[in-house]
């Protein structure tokens, strides 16, 4: 059998003291434990690595949300010290390409610091490699609550889906935290609370509430979103958030790992595996709305790239490139838009957050 995960240790002896632990502090010392957290200790993008994003298939990705930044900085009324505020930058590619499309657009690097809101040292340290050089001022940060005031636009590619998520268990008598535990064997499995969350169910859609028994639904704290919606009514700007989930509040245990492209069991090997779940995109925009920032979408990824043209961008590169680069160009193509399984058109969608004088956005017209 292979070595126990360093963090399995920690965690079992987290439970021995304190009693089960619930889903979301697990998904948070898994993914960002200091010294054994699955972000913290290494870069697990690309073909070789454990998944891969969107901004790592083509660089068409990350330029259309470069233009998308430029044209609402227009709106915008061309601030001259705009904050680019990206949340979760990985490898920093979805910076490179949207600061090199949106050179572009005179004057928009010229007025811009980038920000960069990433926990992890190795993931921070990779970001420093891939943006070296580059003659816009590049700051980083722990938290978004660190960015210092002023306008900003905002960007974040499967950020929330890293963020811990709770679960809890719809039964007879309520609805009751989903933790995690240890059996008779000493394997960590999951448990429910024993006393249900008390009022839950009023802070519920009825979609939700209404669910047979055993049914999940997970929640998340929405501090970075309430703190984005603040500063975008104070400061002015907007944020876009492209992710993968469901449109409206519902039912369903989400909870994945993924190590080598391939789903595992997210109680094994806590800290090194990735471990998601799906984004509630009406709770966003509910926390934004209730801020006063003006939400638009959610759309599917698919029509946000189409309407950025993303086939005009296609078409651009593909006479300079050599066949199998064009034939790549077609696959990332693909595999951005089609709805089908294996594609990212229809379960990744984008919701935008904007100061409510902005008007409508790139992508989100009707
Ligand atoms: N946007 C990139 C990476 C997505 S993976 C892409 O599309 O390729 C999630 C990113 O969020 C990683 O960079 C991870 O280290 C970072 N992250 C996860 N939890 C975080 C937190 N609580 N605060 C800041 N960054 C976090």
């Amino acid at each position: 059998m292979d070595a126990p995960a360093p963090l399995d240790a920690e965690i079992r002896r987290l439970i021995a003291v304190a009693g089960p632990m619930p889903v979301a502090e697990y998904m948070g010392l898994c993914l960002t434990h200091p010294r054994h957290g699955y972000y913290t200790t290494r870069d697990p993008f690309g073909r070789d690595g454990d998944f891969i994003t969107a901004p790592e298939i083509s660089q068409m990705f990350g330029e259309l949300i470069g233009l998308w930044a430029a044209s609402v900085w227009r709106q915008m009324g061309s601030p001259d010290n705009l904050r680019l505020v990206e949340l979760g930058p990985g490898r920093g590619t979805m910076m490179l390409d949207m600061l090199r499309a949106a050179q572009v657009v005179p004057g928009f690097r010229g007025a811009i610091v980038a920000h960069l809101v990433e926990i992890s040292p190795a993931l921070e340290r990779r970001q420093r490699q891939t943006l070296n050089g580059l003659d816009v001022p590049l700051l980083w940060h722990q938290r978004i609550e660190d960015v210092p005031d002023g306008p900003l636009i905002v960007v974040a590619n499967e950020f929330f889906d890293a963020l811990p998520a709770h679960q809890a268990v719809k039964q007879a008598d309520g609805w009751h935290e989903r933790a995690i535990g240890i059996d008779a064997d000493g394997s960590l499995i999951f448990v429910t609370a024993p006393a249900p969350i008390p009022h839950f169910a009023g802070t519920l859609s009825r979609a939700v509430r209404d669910a047979p028994d055993d049914a999940v639904y997970e929640w998340r704290g929405h501090q970075a979103v309430f703190e984005i919606a603040r500063r975008i009514v104070h400061d002015g700007g907007a944020a876009l958030v492209v992710d993968y989930g469901h449109t409206e509040s519902e039912c369903g245990d989400t909870l994945q790992a993924v190590a080598r492209h391939a789903y595992g069991d997210p109680l094994e090997t806590p800290g090194l595996v990735d471990l998601t779940a799906h984004v509630d995109f009406q709770a966003l925009a509910t926390a934004a709305e209730s801020i006063g920032a003006s939400v638009h979408g959610p759309v599917p990824q698919r029509d946000l790239l189409l309407r950025l043209g993303i086939e005009r961008r296609a078409a651009a590169l593909k006479p300079k490139a050599a066949p199998e680069q064009a034939d790549a160009i077609d696959g990332a193509l693909r595999r951005l838009l089609d709805q089908g399984a294996g594609g990212m058109g229809r379960l990744f969608k984008a919701i935008a957050f904007a100061h409510p004088k902005l008007g409508v956005l790139p992508g989100f017209e009707s």
